[in-house]
């Protein structure tokens, strides 16, 4: 291919350093290491598309990125950039590389290659709280639930479990490290995990972890680790601050001597250590390799005003370590950010509608605006708020449309079918028949583990007389559909007609929940193949919308409410950031160790830097807390942010809202929050 290089002129020069690494020459590996909106995703982006361009095979690209949108993204931007460089050249299709999440490339490559490992390639893939669940199943059987007072829970066992795995650490050394108040469980936990370990082979299941454990485990394999490292010239990865130890035990297998290896990050957006993730493996990332990697930095930020990121320096300035340089903006003038003093989260909520309308009527779309906050429940009182003004949104990293029961009940009778030794999926399904209970479900999930032929053994199951009709017709159904018979999608509509009665049955609400199944059949068309349609819903469900019809389509304008987490790597014009206050940021639950305080400070980074144009952090003195049974819920009275500094106030521009001589407009929090409850309940249960 010859193509017009123009979109190199576009880049500064280092960003084109990074771009144009290795592109004719050997290619050793590459740390792109820069601030928030210095371009390193934009630069890591052009160098596929310069890779491309100058003759490597897309097919041979892979791009790791954080999200599944965020990988939709940049694969957008590399046909761009391609198409405009090689203009008319190329006609309709043009080969693009393979990008994807960890979890996604991994479950691909896992069922592509299961043999290899020994894995059966029908895995189905539990989701965290399917993984949760049988992990109590396992805890129970043990018995530790019952003899040892105080054992963990089902959530700490998993976390623990988690934890161990992504961080490639034992334990005991876990517990040490971040579960200090389960110390004194190494043993018990050892036998646990072990249990579940034996529990998900036995069903064929794999959890998230697995998807990156076993292909690390496939990667360094003697006899295909040449084989799968050698599938890729180039892998690239974006967000590498935000990866663990086992993520990089993976790139280094692919690729042990760094050849072709480039990742880009920001140690100063470090925000997912909960998961594992860890900051060294960016730091030591040079030395990993011989020759080391070749290190660019980048000190220009393109997203915000000068004023947003002399704020946003200023709060990370005083992080206690930190390796990127502070960032210097091209982009003179616009307003100070602002701290607006609100009196509760209900004047909050009101405050930012008010905001949003403001800025659409001055010109700016929903979709260029967004609100923020550091956990999914901060978001409560602002989503009735936009509910009650009809201002449509949609939620990142909130609840999920699969969370639904509905929902859920229909994905366990699809896996069912696609893996009918997977228990989780058998026992939810199989208690949706009317007369049959946790007991014979789990008898007759254990005839079929026993069984050569599952299905047979499911007809012959001998569930109580009274039920015995509706069995007949439940395996009938699960039978149809494990053949293939109804074709895929008319699977879907072959499960919806078994589970319609069912759902009469149990839900009042039964028609909200049927047109959210005929959603799902929608969404279950634009996948290939039932599997497909199971494996890529698991590791990225839709987002919860405030539309009852479901997700909007591209053209719909909606104003997008994002955990802090969930808006990395974006930006928007506008930013509005929720409680900016003590107890929120940092979290009351972050404040237990210096290096949490650091992380939630990050956090603050991660969210200021999203904003362009504008940025408001709203700061409620009164602020509700969802308290444990003890302390109950209560009001407390809040703080500013410690991050925020007396000594920073004069880059903020401080008001009160409303102004003193409005009448306030807000209603009472408590209120809010029943109507909410029940808004939320009609959308997904
Ligand atoms: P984050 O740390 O938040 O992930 P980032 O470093 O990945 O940010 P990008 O998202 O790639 O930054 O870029 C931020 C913005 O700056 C984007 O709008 C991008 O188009 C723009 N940008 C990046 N490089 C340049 C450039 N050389 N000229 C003009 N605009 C640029
Ligand atoms: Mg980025």
């Amino acid at each position: 291919m010859v193509a017009a290089e123009a979109y190199l002129d576009k880049l500064n020069d280092e960003q084109r350093q990074a771009v144009e690494h290795g592109a004719t020459g050997p290619c050793g590996p590459l740390l792109v290491i820069a601030g928030a909106g210095s371009g390193k995703t934009n630069t890591l982006a052009h160098r596929v598309a310069h890779l491309v361009a100058r003759g490597a095979d897309p097919a041979r690209i892979l791009l790791l990125t954080f999200s599944r949108r965020a990988s939709v993204e940049m694969i957008r931007r590399v046909e761009r950039i391609l198409r405009e460089a090689l203009g008319p050249q190329i006609g309709g299709a043009l080969s693009l590389p393979w990008a994807g999440t960890f979890h996604g490339v991994g479950a691909r490559l896992l069922r592509d290659r299961a043999e290899t490992i020994g894995l059966d390639p029908q895995f189905t893939i539990l989701d965290r709280e399917d993984a949760a669940d049988l992990m109590n199943v396992v805890r129970h059987e043990l018995g530790f639930s019952k003899t040892h007072k105080r054992f963990p829970t089902k959530s700490a066992c998993m976390s623990i479990y988690s934890r161990a795995v992504n961080a490639e650490a034992r334990i005991d050394e876990t517990l040490g490290r971040s579960f200090p108040w389960c110390a004194g469980w190494a043993d018990e936990l050892g036998r646990l995990f072990a249990a579940y370990v034996e529990a998900k082979q036995a069903q064929n299941v794999l959890d998230y972890d697995d998807l990156l454990l076993y292909w690390a485990q496939m990667a360094a394999e003697p006899g295909i680790a040449a084989e799968i490292g050698g599938a890729f010239d180039h892998v690239l990865v974006d967000e590498y601050q935000d990866t663990n130890r086992l993520q990089a035990s993976i790139l280094t297998a692919l690729k042990p001597d760094g050849r072709g290896l480039a990742v880009v990050g920001d140690d100063a957006q470090a925000i997912y250590s909960f998961r594992a993730a860890t900051v060294r493996n960016i730091l030591d990332f040079p030395a990993a390799f011989s020759p080391p990697a070749r290190i660019v930095t980048l000190d220009r930020n393109y997203r915000s005003t000068e004023p947003i990121l002399s704020a946003a320096n200023a709060v990370i300035g005083e992080a206690s370590e930190r390796f990127t340089k502070n960032l210097w903006s091209g982009r003179e003038g616009g307003g100070r950010p602002r701290l607006v003093s609100v009196r509760d989260e209900a004047s909050q909520a009101a405050f930012v509608a008010d905001a949003v309308l403001e800025n659409r009527e001055a010109g700016e779309t929903l979709k260029q605006q967004a609100v923020l906050f550091r956990t999914s429940s901060h978001s409560a009182p602002l989503e009735l708020e936009l509910v009650r003004r009809n201002i449509p949104f949609v939620k990142f990293g909130g609840l999920k449309f699969l969370d639904a029961a509905h929902v859920k009940d229909m994905l366990a009778l699809l896996r069912f079918a696609e893996n009918p030794r997977d228990r989780t999926a058998g026992f939810r399904a199989m208690q949706l028949i009317p007369g049959v209970g946790p007991s014979t479900a789990a008898r007759a999930l254990d005839a079929i583990a026993a069984a050569s032929a599952p299905f047979e053994a499911l007809t012959a199951a001998s569930p109580p007389p009274r039920a015995a009709a509706d069995w007949a017709a439940f395996a009938e159904t699960i039978a149809t559909l494990a053949t293939g018979q109804a074709g895929w999608p008319g699977e879907i509509a072959a499960a919806r007609r078994w589970y319609d009665p069912q759902l009469e049955r149990v839900h009042e609400d039964a028609e909200t929940r049927r047109a959210d199944l005929a959603q799902l059949e929608q969404i279950a068309a634009t996948y290939p193949s039932r599997q497909r349609f199971l494996t890529e819903l698991t590791l990225d469900p839709p987002d919860a919308t405030s539309d009852e019809a479901g997700p909007p389509s591209k053209d719909d304008d909606y104003l997008i409410l994002s955990t802090i987490h969930s808006a990395k790597g974006q930006e928007w014009r506008s930013v509005f950031v929720l409680n900016g206050v003590d107890g929120c940021m940092p979290s009351d639950l972050g404040v237990g160790s210096r290096e949490e305080i650091e992380e939630e400070r990050r956090l603050l980074y991660v969210a200021m830097t999203r904003a362009k144009d504008a940025l408001s952090i709203v700061l409620p003195q009164r602020f509700y807390v969802h308290g444990q049974a003890a302390r109950g819920d209560r009001h407390v009275y809040a703080a500013r942010t410690r991050f925020i500094t007396a000594a920073m106030l004069g880059l903020f521009e401080a008001i009160a809202w409303p102004p003193a001589a409005a009448e306030p407009a807000a209603r009472p929090a408590g209120t809010a929050k029943v109507d909410l409850r029940a808004k939320m309940k009609a959308m997904w249960g």
